[in-house]
C-alpha cells in the first residue's frame, strides 16, 4: 500500500473543494484491508468523489482509497466480478466489448463501482442492483464477506452498506445478451445537453421526494440559479450546483441550506442531500 501524509484533496472531490487530509492510503490488494482498519480510528473510502464534498479545512481522517482494485473477472454465463475501485464507465465499455446488457442507462455516471454500489446510483429507471447478484464487503468485524443481494437492504439511492460502515470490495453482476449501443449514445447525449460537465459539480444534490422531481421543485421555489460566493445551483440543471472556480466549503453548504429552506417555505417539502459531505 502507497501511505501519504498532509496530503491535498482538493483533486480527490469533482466539486474540487478539500483541504489537506492526515493521511491518503492507497490499498493494492485487498487482505491489507483487515489490518490497516484495525489500527485506524476514522477513515473515509473514498472513490471517484464525484458525490463527495470535501471541507476546505484539515481534514483530520485518513482516507482511503480502492481505486488501484480495479480487475474485472469473468465468471462466465454473463456473470463478473467487479472489483470496488474500476471506473464505472469501464464498466459500461467492457459491457459493450463483451456483449452484456442490463445497466446502459446508466452510462456517463462518472462515480466507481464501489461509489455507484455504496448508494444504490441509477438513473433513467435503472439501479447498478438490478445486475448485480452479490457484493463483496469488509464487515465491522473486519471479516471479508459475499453477502447475496437477497440478504441485503437497499432502497432508492440507498443500501445498508452505509448504516453498517461496510467496505465494498467488489460486487458479482449479472446480466444478459445484447449491449444496447444506441440507448448508450442516447443518455450520453442527454447527459452532455442536459448536465453542467463543464464545471466542477457533484451531480444531483438532492434526492427526488416520493412523487416530484427535486429540479422541479428547486424551479417552483425561485432557487434555480442562486448564488452564494462561487457555488451556484445551476441553470443547465437545476438541481446540480457548480462550483464558479472560487467556491469554498461555506459557499455551497451555505447554498444548500438556503435551497432547502427556499423549497419548504415554497411546497412544504423537506429536500434530502444525495451527495456526502465531509467535514
Ligand atoms: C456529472 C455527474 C453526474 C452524476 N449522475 C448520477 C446519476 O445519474 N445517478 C447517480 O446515482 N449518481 C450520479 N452522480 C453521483 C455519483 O457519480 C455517484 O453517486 C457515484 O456512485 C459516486 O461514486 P464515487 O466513486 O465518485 O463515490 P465517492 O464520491 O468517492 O464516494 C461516495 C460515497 O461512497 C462511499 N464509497 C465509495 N466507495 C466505497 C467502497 N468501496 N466501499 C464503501 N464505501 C464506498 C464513500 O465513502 C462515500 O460515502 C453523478 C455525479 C456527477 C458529478
Amino acid at each position: 500500500m502507497r501511505i501519504l501524509e498532509n496530503y491535498n484533496m482538493k483533486k480527490h472531490s469533482n466539486m474540487k473543494i478539500g483541504g489537506d487530509a492526515r493521511k491518503f492510503i492507497e490499498i493494492e490488494n485487498k487482505e491489507e484491508l483487515p489490518e490497516l482498519l484495525k489500527e485506524l480510528k476514522s477513515y473515509f473510502i473514498i472513490g471517484n468523489g464525484t458525490n463527495t464534498l470535501l471541507n476546505d479545512k484539515y481534514l483530520d481522517t485518513t482516507f482511503i482509497s480502492l481505486k488501484k482494485l480495479n480487475k474485472i473477472t469473468d465468471k462466465g454465463e454473463g456473470r463478473i466480478n467487479v472489483e470496488a475501485g474500476l471506473d464505472f464507465g469501464k464498466l459500461i465499455k467492457y459491457m459493450g466489448e463483451n456483449n452484456l446488457s442490463g445497466l446502459e442507462e446508466l452510462a456517463g455516471i462518472p462515480g466507481t463501482v464501489g461509489g455507484l454500489v455504496f448508494m444504490n446510483g441509477g438513473a433513467y429507471g435503472k439501479e447498478i442492483f438490478d445486475c448485480i447478484e452479490s457484493v463483496e464487503i469488509l464487515d465491522e468485524e473486519k471479516n471479508i464477506k459475499v453477502i447475496p443481494k437477497e440478504n441485503l437492504k437497499i432502497d432508492y439511492r440507498k443500501t445498508e452498506i452505509k448504516e453498517n460502515h461496510w467496505i465494498i470490495i467488489s460486487a458479482n453482476f449479472k446480466f444478459e445478451n445484447g449491449y444496447k449501443k444506441d440507448l448508450v449514445k442516447e443518455i450520453q447525449t442527454k447527459r452532455e445537453n442536459n448536465q453542467p460537465l463543464e464545471m466542477p459539480n457533484l451531480g444531483s444534490t438532492f434526492k427526488n421526494p416520493k412523487g416530484y422531481f427535486a429540479a422541479r421543485l428547486i424551479i417552483e421555489a425561485g432557487a434555480q440559479g442562486l448564488k452564494i460566493g462561487g457555488a451556484q445551483m445551476s441553470m443547465k440543471h437545476p438541481n446540480f450546483i457548480v462550483n464558479d472556480g472560487t467556491a469554498t466549503f461555506d459557499d455551497v453548504i451555505n447554498l444548500i441550506a438556503e435551497v432547502k429552506k427556499m423549497v419548504k417555505e415554497k411546497s412544504g417539502i423537506e429536500l434530502e442531500r444525495e451527495i456526502i459531505i465531509l467535514r
